[in-house]
């Protein structure tokens, strides 16, 4: 028989003790990082009920004012209260007005002219975050175009027509989070970084994966929507951006 001594016992139980304190912070940590994992990959894909009578609206108005068919699971809402994937009079019920807005700079090389891209803030910010981001991964993206007024809509859309331009009041270019990135081809190594990365930035390529086929599928046409949104959109094109992943893999890795 083992006979422990007072202090013996008392070293034993404070070992337990601090055992048991690690064992349940381990398993707190644990909860929260399950909860964590769940909210941001898990439960986004499930939630379809959100806005969804506004989406049903959105969809029967398309349906009834332009006779296009846009199931309700391919248009989202993003972090403005907007539509995303169907036909919609932005300029109608929306302004970038006295928003907060930040301007990209940069000095053209060719014609050495200053050129500035206008963003919302928030579009502004996750521009900046994916534009670094995907930097370290050796892609080097840049802007060719960012926020239009209805004026200048209007003129790109009188010079190249209806199947190249979105008519003005309707461009997703008068929300101030919007950009066409320079020389981005669907082909390419860039677009195959964006399709794994940049939804998690809260940016969708908009115009690529739509039901309308009335303008061209550009794959340089991101919108900046929010993360929640951002994730909506993928998992209502997840087959297709799966495939085109898988294509792009077996050329670019
Ligand atoms: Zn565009």
């Amino acid at each position: 028989m083992i006979y422990f001594t007072f202090g013996t016992k008392m070293t034993m139980i404070l070992i337990c003790r601090a055992y048991m304190v690690i064992f349940l912070r381990f398993l707190l940590i644990l909860f929260f990082l399950g909860g964590y994992i769940g909210g941001t990959f898990g439960q986004n894909c499930e939630k379809n009920w959100m806005y969804y009578e506004y989406r049903k609206s959105i969809s029967e108005e398309a349906k009834l004012k332009y006779g296009i068919d846009v199931p309700i699971d391919k248009i989202q809402v993003d972090f403005l209260g907007l539509p995303i994937g169907v036909r919609y009079h932005y300029s109608k019920v929306y302004r970038i007005g006295d928003r907060p807005t930040k301007k990209v700079t940069r000095k053209n090389k060719r014609s050495k002219k200053q050129e500035s891209f206008l963003l919302l803030e928030e579009a502004y910010d996750n521009w900046i975050k994916l534009k670094k981001i995907a930097a370290e991964d050796d892609i080097i993206l840049k802007l060719n175009n960012s926020y239009r007024s209805y004026i200048t809509q209007k003129a790109l859309y009188q010079r190249l027509g209806r199947k190249l331009a979105e008519e003005p009041g309707y461009s997703e270019h008068h929300l101030g989070t919007t950009i066409d990135l320079y020389k981005l081809e669907a082909e390419s190594a860039d677009f195959l970084w964006l399709l794994r990365y940049a939804f998690d930035y809260g940016w969708v390529p908009s115009y690529y994966f739509r039901v309308e086929r009335h303008i061209k599928q550009e794959a340089w046409h991101w919108r900046y929507v929010g993360k929640l949104a951002a994730q909506k959109f993928k998992c209502a094109w997840e087959i297709e951006i799966n495939q085109k992943i898988w294509r792009l893999k077996e050329l670019y890795r």
